[in-house]
């Protein structure tokens, strides 16, 4: 997972800092320190933080990475019907 952060649009809000505090650190008023590639075991918190940022400024590359795989679609039954009334 690695994340960046525009630092030319955020504007210190802190919701990153409040939704993953082990990721997004305020330091002062205004400036934000974040650890680019933070564990995977920060994977919600990070998503949480990026999807609250309210100026969009958090993007995660690799967020879904190592994730459970979909399961496969089981259809079950026929997907037809006879026409000849069988
Ligand atoms: S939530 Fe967004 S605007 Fe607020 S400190 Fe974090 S990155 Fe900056």
């Amino acid at each position: 997972m690695r994340i960046v952060v525009d630092l030319n649009k955020c504007q210190g809000y802190a919701q990153c800092a409040f939704l993953a505090p082990d990721v997004f650190t305020m330091h002062g008023e205004e400036a934000l320190l974040y650890d680019p590639r933070a564990a995977d075991e920060h994977r919600d918190a990070v998503a949480r933080a990026a999807a609250a940022c309210p100026v969009q400024a958090i993007t995660v590359e690799g967020l879904h990475q190592g994730a459970p795989a979909e399961p496969e679609q089981v259809l079950t039954g026929a997907p037809w019907e006879p026409r000849d009334g069988r």
